[in-house]
């Protein structure tokens, strides 16, 4: 009989460990996306976009795709078996409590970081005004802009009560259906658990071997995706290069990126430590080593659903957070709590100010605070979902949503980096929450 650590033999089908299987994934993917663009200098008729887009994305697409085909049944298997094990409601509520107020101060303490890290850089002051007109006069990224502000006004114009109604879903298959509404998914998981713990065990036992079982078929079904992760992520790396065809733009927007990535850093090499180590009981090198596979898969991935898979089993196996707790905050985490999400929030919102030459006051400043910190727990664990919210930013401050357009181009990019630091901010808090339940068992 195989054991759950037997089973990891299937990660060694490769004879790399995985981080760096994923990393040569990563760097080999730049590479040749690179030498695809240096090929269609000297061969004006060859186009890297459309290579990629026929021949190379598609396994990247492959590879995201079975990534998020389990996320749902990932949350079920994982949240119903985490909640029905705790045995008791008030180690429950000890649990939801403390996993909840970790994600609301993370997130707060990330938007001031990138506010003042804004103010104090004031990125979108030089920003040069040719930039800016061939940005704001941009055809596609009107488009664009156009598009984003259509997504983000279903958003508007709720009434306050109205993001606690719709936590609650009418139908679970409806819920469940396009991954797009995970928290409902969440929320049955969790009233499902809580049935099983209030009613008879005797009767329940059956319920909960299906549930056990179906948590390691799924974990399982995990680590065989993960043997083609560094196929994906080359495929995946291949194609973004590939496809930006305008480097020039990045050079411009250089200010703002360096101060969304250096807010980032503070919260990856400050705020996380002063967590993982002070109140996690975890050393900082092991948890970044552990933390390595599903940081690089959000990274490439831009998607902390489709890395959700891949962060249980690295805070599972290599920090040693008991299941119990993996499984019941991490799949809050990666749908509410997104630290990276609500820092670049903050600095992109003054960003477009200053750039448009808008002047926020200590008030406005403050209205950032709150819209980004709920504008984050309401983005989806998507790409690109961050600026759609953004839109709920901008118009509380006054700014206007077609100063989105000043930083599609390098949108992609800092997706990357901020989704990074949502997930990496879920396994701190679960290595947080992990400390404080053991302690409550003894
Ligand atoms: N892509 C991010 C995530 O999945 C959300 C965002 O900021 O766009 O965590």
């Amino acid at each position: 009989m195989t054991n759950r650590s037997d089973e990891r033999a299937v990660w060694q089908f490769w004879r790399w460990p995985l981080p760096w299987q994923i990393l040569a994934g990563l760097i080999g993917g730049l590479i040749f996306g690179f030498l695809l663009v240096q090929w269609a200098q000297s061969n004006p008729e060859f186009s890297p976009r459309d290579f990629v887009l026929r021949w190379v994305k598609p396994f990247g697409v492959l590879f995201v795709n079975s990534l998020k085909l389990i996320a749902i049944p990932l949350i079920l298997a994982s949240l119903i078996k985490g909640v029905s094990d705790l045995q008791d409601m008030s180690r429950l509520s000890s649990m939801g409590g403390r996993t909840i107020f970790l994600y609301l101060i993370t997130t707060f303490v990330a938007v001031c970081i990138g506010l003042v890290a804004v103010n104090l850089i004031g990125p979108g002051k030089g920003l040069p005004k040719d930039v800016q007109e061939k940005l704001l006069g941009d055809q596609d990224g009107v488009e664009r802009v156009a598009k984003i502000a259509a997504s983000a006004a279903k958003e508007q114009g709720k009434g306050p009560l109205q993001a606690i109604v719709d936590v609650v879903p009418e139908n679970l298959a409806a819920a469940a259906s396009n991954n797009g509404n995970m928290l409902q998914v969440i929320f049955w998981a969790i009233f499902f658990g809580i049935a099983m713990i209030v009613a008879p065990p005797q009767e329940v036992a059956p319920v909960k071997a299906f549930f056990d079982g179906l948590n390691t078929v799924i974990l399982t079904m995990v680590d065989l995706i993960m043997l083609f992760a560094p196929i994906g992520v080359f495929a995946l790396m291949a194609s973004l290069i590939a496809e930006t065809n305008d480097w020039r733009i990045f050079a411009a927007l250089a200010w703002y990126s360096i101060t969304v990535v250096l807010g980032l850093a503070i919260v990856l090499f400050g705020v996380y430590p002063f967590l993982v180590v002070g109140f996690g009981n975890t050393g900082y090198v092991k948890f970044l080593r552990g933390m390595l596979p599903a940081q690089l898969l959000a990274f490439t991935t831009s998607s902390s659903a489709a890395t959700l898979p891949v962060t249980v089993e690295c805070v599972e196996k290599n920090l040693g957070v008991d299941p119990k707790v993996a499984s019941f905050v991490l799949p809050i985490g990666a749908t509410v709590n997104m630290d990276g999400t609500s820092l670049y929030q903050a600095v992109a919102a003054v960003f477009i100010a200053q750039a448009l030459g808008i002047d926020l006051d200590f008030y406005q400043q403050m209205t950032i605070v709150v819209t980004a910190t709920l504008a984050s727990i309401g983005s989806a664990a998507v790409p690109g979902a961050g600026m759609v919210m953004l839109v709920i930013v901008l118009a509380a401050i006054g700014v206007p949503q077609s100063g989105l357009a000043l930083i599609l181009a390098v949108d992609r990019v800092l997706d990357m980096c901020r989704t990074t630091i949502n997930v990496t901010g879920d396994a701190a808090v679960a290595t947080v929450v992990n400390r404080a339940m053991s302690r409550r068992k003894q």
